[in-house]
This record gives structure tokens, sequence and C-alpha cells, in this order.
């Protein structure tokens, strides 16, 4: 990891001399570094092309070195990942599961999937992500009704690490664990720990959007050699370890191709460049809109470093002159792609009905926030034209 010596400075890599995307701007396209290819090469050389073979190995070894955490199985996606992270937990019908209310349905879905309740907790507004005080809450109130939920699963939201060591000290003193939903958060830091590391499992994307990609997949970590053990099992159809295709247990076809695991192993080495590259988008959006009225950026907590996956902004309507939506209208017609932030999971119609503790932080965020395009390979000449495009929404 690069020392936090470049905050908040523009970035003078050499990718950002190509200063403006032909076509339509993307929110968060993929960033090839180049190695991918070969590394292809060498999968076709060996014939590995299923998914078994020596690059997951390496692309499992990557991210163990990269994440701290002794222990790492590749799987189709971050959302495999927690599904199989939740069930080495037993979590099944009438069981209770906590997770961030602000946050993408891929870090829910599984709880439900499995049968089990979503109770949310809403975001803290300096960090957008689980706010501790309120987890306290949820739990002393499932204490006294005698339902404890199974796992906690916070999410370092648009790659900024949850306050995990906060959150820890509420799960360890109901014994629950906590499972880290750092999808978005490859490469950032918490207290000079990568994101994720020190929950009892941490679960990473490679989807295409995600700093890195391996054009799909995902990543279960942990220090807990029993659970990626068992994971590993039910992630290959949970054969046992016999010829004749015995099975004690249901599992899941959920192992990630080696031909995939290459292209990871090609993006994990240029990580460090793509957090310098997006922090520098975010400090290159907030020179050119930070002096606006009606403009704020996603605070960075000062316990960590966060990767600035997406570039965040809330457009307060009535001093900006627009609301998000205008803008975001305004950004489509020159054909440039920026997104709502995440709406809250207790305003989906799928979770109509559950239990939110708080709720208000997540919608405030929802209604005012807008995500930027923020893809490593944007220039400067992208930037100020999407920024001229957002200033011409102002009031005059
Ligand atoms: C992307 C994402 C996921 C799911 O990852 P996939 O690899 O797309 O399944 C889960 N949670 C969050 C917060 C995400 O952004």
């Amino acid at each position: 990891m690069t020392a936090a010596a470049d905050q908040g400075v523009l970035d003078p890599s050499p990718d950002r001399t190509r200063t403006t995307t032909p076509g339509r701007v993307f929110l968060s396209p993929p960033h090839m570094a180049g190695d991918e290819l070969a590394l292809l090469h060498e999968v076709f050389a060996t014939n590995y092309v299923a998914p078994a073979g020596p690059m997951l190995s390496r692309f499992e070894a990557a991210m163990a070195a990269l994440t701290g955490f002794h222990h790492c199985l590749a799987v189709v996606s971050g959302t495999a990942a927690l599904h199989l992270a939740l069930r080495h937990l037993g979590v099944g019908p009438g069981d209770r599961v906590i997770a961030a209310d602000l946050t993408f349905i891929g870090g829910v879905a599984p709880i439900g999937q499995l049968g089990a309740e979503p109770i949310f907790v809403d975001a803290d507004p300096e960090t957008w992500c689980m706010n501790p005080g309120l987890l306290a809450e949820a739990l002393a109130g499932g204490a006294r009704q005698g339902r404890l939920p199974k796992a906690v699963v916070p999410c370092d939201l648009y790659g900024q690490a949850c306050d995990l060591d906060a959150l820890r000290a509420v799960t360890d003193a109901y014994e629950i664990p906590l499972i880290a939903d750092s999808a978005e958060a490859l490469g950032a830091t918490y207290r000079g720990r990568h994101a994720g590391k020190g929950a009892r499992a941490a679960l990473y994307s490679f989807n295409g959007n995600k700093i890195v990609t391996a054009g799909g997949g995902g990543m279960l970590a942990s220090d807990d050699a029993a659970l990626i053990e068992h994971a590993r099992g039910l992630s290959q159809q949970a054969r046992q370890p016999v010829p004749h295709y015995e099975h004690v247990e249901l599992g899941y076809n959920y192992r990630l191709s080696n031909v995939l695991a290459a292209i990871g192993v090609g993006q994990l080495a240029v990580l460090d460049d793509r957090v310098r590259q997006r922090r520098a988008i975010f400090s290159g959006y907030q020179q050119r809109l930070g002096r606006l009225d009606g403009i704020t950026f996603m605070p960075e907590a000062g316990y960590g470093r966060a990767n600035r996956w997406l570039t965040c902004i809330l457009i307060e309507p009535r001093a900006f002159g627009a609301d998000r939506e205008a803008v975001r209208l305004a950004l489509e017609a020159q054909d440039i792609e920026a997104r709502p932030l995440w709406r809250p999971m207790h305003m989906q119609p799928v979770f109509a009905g559950a239990t939110c503790f708080g709720g208000g932080v997540g919608k405030a965020l929802f209604d005012q926030g807008l995500c930027l395009p923020s893809g490593s390979a944007l220039g400067d000449g992208d930037l100020d034209r999407i920024c001229e495009v957002i200033r011409g929404c102002a009031r005059p």
C-alpha cells in the first residue's frame, strides 16, 4: 500500500495524459493493466480452462498477502462468498441477521435466500457505514427478546471501511460473528490494516464495475481455517473427499473459473495504482466542484484510507438550484453515466415490513446522493467536461 502522502494531491500518473474518453463515459468501467492477456495465455497453455487450476491458487495467495487473512477462497461472486459464510455459520429459517441499511442488495440477498430475516441498521452520517450505536441498540433489543442475530454484516461503503473496532466491541459482547462486506473496499485500509481484516470473515468482489475486476468473481477471506475449508467444500457441490461422489449436505457450484482468476491476478498487481488513481479523481472533482453552494462530498473517516471506488456527492437542491435527479439527467443527456447512491434496504419493496434501526440518515443520503463517473482511466478533460455539465445545473 502506498503511504498516505498523496492524500488530496492530484495524481500525475502517466495514464492521465489521455484527457478525454471517446463515446459514453461510464460510471466505473474495467481498466486492464496489460499483463492479463499473458496470464490468460498461461491458462490456455496449461489447459486448466475450468473451475480448478494453479491460477486459482495464485489468486487466493495474492489476496491472502494483500488482506492479511490467512485463508482465501475464490468464488463466482461476492454475493456467493457471503452466502457461503452465512451457510457455514448455520444461518437458516427462523434466524435473524443484522445487515447495513445503506448498501447494495448483494450484501443482503443471501440472508433472505437462506430463509432468515434481515434486520437493518442505519448509516452513521460521518462515515456512511453502519452506526455502532444503533447496532448496540439493535443487539440490546434482541437480547431482551431472547432473539439475538446469528451474524452481523456491515458494509465498507463505496470503499470506506466501516468502524470495525467499534462494531466488534458491540458484537463481541454478545459473541456474535461479524462478516465484513468489503466488496467495494479492495485496497482500502482501517487503522493500518486492510479493510475487512479483523472480521470473522470478509468478502470481496471482482465484478466488472469494482476498483479491479476479474470479469466477475468474488473472494471469501478468513483466519478461520475450518470456515474456509467448509466453504470450499460447499462451493464445489459439497463432495466428500472420496472417489465415488458422496454428499452429506447440499452445496453449490460456486467455484471461480481458473480462466477468470488469471484476470484477477493481473489486476491485483496494479491495485495500488488504481487506488491512487481513484483518489486523484475524487480530489479532481473536489477541486472543480468543492466551492459550489449545495454540493458536499462523502467524508473520509480519520481511522483509515478509503479507496474512493466511486466519487459520491450530495446535492442540497435549495442551495444548489437543482436536485440530484436533474443533475443525473443533464449528465445522461451528454452520454455521461451517473447513478443515485444505493437505495436503502428498508425502502426496498422486497423488504417491506422489515425492522430497521434508524433509517433517516440512509434515506437522506439516497435523496441527495449522486455517484459520479469514477473509472481509473478517466482523464482531466473528462473531469472538466463532467463538471461543466454539473455547474450548468446550478442556480445562476
Ligand atoms: C458488488 C457488491 C456486492 C456483490 O458482489 P458481486 O461480486 O457483484 O456479487 C456485495 N455488496 C456490495 C456492497 C457490493 O457493492
